[in-house]
This record gives structure tokens, sequence and C-alpha cells, in this order.
């Protein structure tokens, strides 16, 4: 059977992220963004062979932007496209793998919004808009939740009555699937290890940061929960405070419960910390040049990741690795290095000339000899939309 052309799209509320890759290779025959959605200001830049290109959007939503897409889509796929992967941001206690889309399933992450206000109305609108388009292609839906559903009740149930799990549905979800899930996937083949036999500790650091512990190639433990708040130092999210923070603001302050929620999801995090930056590069540079707020946001960034870390070692039955992955755990030699120092429990250390060559894409082991495995990966969350949609087609 030829190789078969995936498109994968990631749609948030003014954006579209795309990637178009054929089955069997890693690099995408396409790739890229549809910005400002909305505004007169929109405009699809994207990458082919090498070469960036881009074109103003006549100020149109998410059907405007794909309709404008899929002149280049067809071209890069030599007109055979042969299923849309979508990136759903919840999919509850319903969906643990990824799915076939239909009438039934569109409901399903309908229903979840409540969990999801944020992402999931964003993801539904692209997947309804390429159903249009693509009336007579495969959808498939894959979650960022799902690979946690394998989570014991013990990991996933907060210390709540137990009325607000059964009828309001809180409790931990975990968000970063597919990425933890990928970059495990990829650790075991690094390292001549089964997937259904290993056990990682996996740290996901972008803009939203999450740590997970992964046994035998199933999730059993996740820091964020309901929301992709909990957890971590994140760019702007402040992570874990004390529950009572809220209360404490309202009866203080004032605050509205908006009010309240703004800051601890844009006005916190590394940029709150600092007073400078969410972007972990200028935390480097300033940190350099004296700033003592960027220092500051550095420390308990890694102090906080390597005390999640640590907890979550109580997942495994034994470590087989920690893996860095995301764009500061690719790229931030520093922040491994942070990190890991605080881990001397754990027995680890790094090799500091393999920790200080794996940036940009180049991964590998960073451990010191003697000590417990430490990897970067670079992950692939597109190329896992579209190994999950081509499972599907089977
Ligand atoms: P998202 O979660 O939006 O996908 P990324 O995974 O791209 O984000 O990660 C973005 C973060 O990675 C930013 O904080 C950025 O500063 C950081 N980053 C990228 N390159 C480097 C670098 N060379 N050194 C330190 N941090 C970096």
């Amino acid at each position: 059977m030829p190789s078969r052309n995936i498109l994968v799209i990631n749609c948030g509320s003014s954006s579209i992220k795309f990637a178009l890759i054929r089955e069997g290779q890693k690099e995408f025959l396409l790739h890229g963004l549809a910005e400002r959605l909305g505004s007169s200001a929109s405009v699809l830049h994207w990458q082919q062979d090498g070469q960036k290109d881009s074109q103003t959007l006549s100020g149109g939503d998410h059907r405007a932007a794909l309709t404008q897409l899929l002149p280049l889509v067809d071209k890069a796929a030599g007109g055979e496209l042969h299923a849309i992967g979508h990136r759903v941001v919840h999919g509850g206690e319903r969906f643990n793998h990824s799915c076939r889309i239909d009438a039934e399933v569109l409901q399903a992450i309908r229903d979840t919004s409540p969990l999801a206000p944020l992402h999931n109305p964003p993801n539904l609108l692209g997947i309804e808009a390429a159903m249009a388009i693509y009336p007579a292609l495969p959808h498939i839906a894959v979650f960022d939740t799902a690979f946690h559903q394998s989570l014991p009740e013990y990991a996933y149930r907060y210390a709540l009555p137990e009325s607000l799990y059964r009828e309001q549905h809180v409790r931990r979800y975990g968000f970063h699937g597919t990425s933890h899930r990928y970059v495990s996937h990829e650790a075991a083949g690094m390292t001549g290890l089964a997937v259904d036999d290993s056990n990682w500790l996996s740290a996901h650091l972008g803009n939203g940061s999450s740590t997970c512990a992964i046994v035998n190639g199933q999730s059993r433990d996740t820091s964020m929960g309901l929301t992709p708040l909990e957890g971590l130092v994140m760019g702007t999210r402040s992570g874990d405070v004390d529950p009572n923070l809220h209360s404490h603001l309202v009866r203080t302050l004032g605050w509205s419960l908006e009010k309240i929620d703004h800051m601890l999801n844009h006005e916190s995090g590394l940029l709150g910390l600092s007073g400078l930056s969410n972007d972990m590069r200028t935390l480097e540079q300033a940190r350099e040049q004296g700033h003592p707020g960027a220092s500051l946001a550095i420390e308990v960034f890694c102090y906080r990741l390597a005390k999640s870390l640590a907890a979550l070692g109580c997942a495994l039955p034994r470590l087989d690795g920690v893996i860095f992955t995301g764009g500061i755990g690719e790229n931030s030699p520093l922040v491994r290095n942070k990190t890991v120092a605080h881990l001397h429990l754990l027995n680890l250390a790094l090799d500091s000339e393999a920790n200080a060559r794996c940036v940009r894409g180049v991964g590998g082991p960073i451990h010191a000899q003697g000590h417990p495995r430490v990897l970067v990966i670079p992950t692939n969350e597109e190329l896992q939309i579209a190994i999950d949609t081509l499972a599907i087609l089977h």
C-alpha cells in the first residue's frame, strides 16, 4: 500500500496550527500556523521544503482559514489526503483512546466543554470546519487527557466531598498526554527497553508544563489536575498555590473571581515571579546580566520541578530514566542542570558536555556515567497524532 498523508490540526481560539505528515516520515511535508483569526490582521504562515512563506487571510474565521489552506495541503500531498487528526484538549472520563469522530463523539466533546471552556470550544470549531470542507475523509480525535485515564483512583481523586466527583466530575485529569506518551515511547526505543516493561518520569516544559510518571506504557500520575493550572510553575500560570489563596484575596483585597482567575493563569508563573517575562530564553539572558527577579523565577521553576519529579517517583516500581522535553526541556541546559542538582536523593547527576550538546532538536542521554538515565527527547505531538490517526485507519 502506498504511504498515506495525514493532516494534523490543532485549533485554538484565534489560531490553527497544522502539519501535513506522510506515513513513515518524521519530517513534515508542510506545516504552519494561521493566527489572529477573526481579526483584520489574520495571517497564514507555512513552511515547506525548508522555505517559509505567508499570506494574509481575509479577516476570516477558522473555516475561512482552512479553506485558504486547502490548495496548499492538496499541492503538498500530491492531491492525496487520507485523513485528518485533530488535537482535542479535554476528553473527560469518556475517552481513554483516540477515536474516529462521529455525531456521538462530537456531542461528547461538546459535553466536556465545561471542564475546558477555553480549549474544547475552539477545538470543536476546527473539527466542524474541517468536516464541512472534507466531508468524505475520516476525522480522528486525539485527546490530551486520554493517556492519563489509566491513573489509579487514589491518584486522580481530590480529597473533597464525593458528590463533587460523582455529580460535577471534579477530579484530576492531567494534560500533555500526547507528548508524555510520545517521548516515553521514544525513550524506550532509544534505550532498547520495551515500552511495556519500562518506567519513566517525564517533564514536558513549554509555556505550559507538566510531569508524568509512566509505568509500562501507562500514565500512573501527573502534575496537572482538573485544569492545566495545577502543578508546576509555568510561563504565566502559578501552578500549585494554597487553595485558601482565593478566599484570602477576596477577604483582604476584595478581588473578584475573574480577577483571581486571570492573575493565576495570565500574570503569575515565570512572568509574575520575574516581573519581566514568561519566556525562559529572556529570563536566562536577564539572569546573566544580574536581574534578581529572573534568577529567582528560574530557581523556583527548577526547585518546584524537582519536587514534582521526586513526588511522582512514588508511582514507579523502579526508575529507567528521567525525560526532558518541550521548548525549555529540549533547549535549556541551565534548567536541566539546576533541576537535577535538587535530585541527589535519586542519585541523579549530569554529564555537563552532553547536557550542553542537547539543544535545538538534538536529543540523547545527558547523565553522568554510573548514574540513572536522564534523556533529552524532542517531542512531536503532531507526529503522535498522525500515528494514532493511521492506527485507527487500519
Ligand atoms: P508551547 O507550550 O507553547 O508549545 P514551547 O514548547 O515551544 O511552548 O516552549 C516555549 C518555551 O521554551 C519558552 O519559555 C521559551 O523561552 C523556551 N525556550 C525555547 N528555546 C529556548 C532556549 N534556547 N533556551 C531556553 N529556553 C528556551
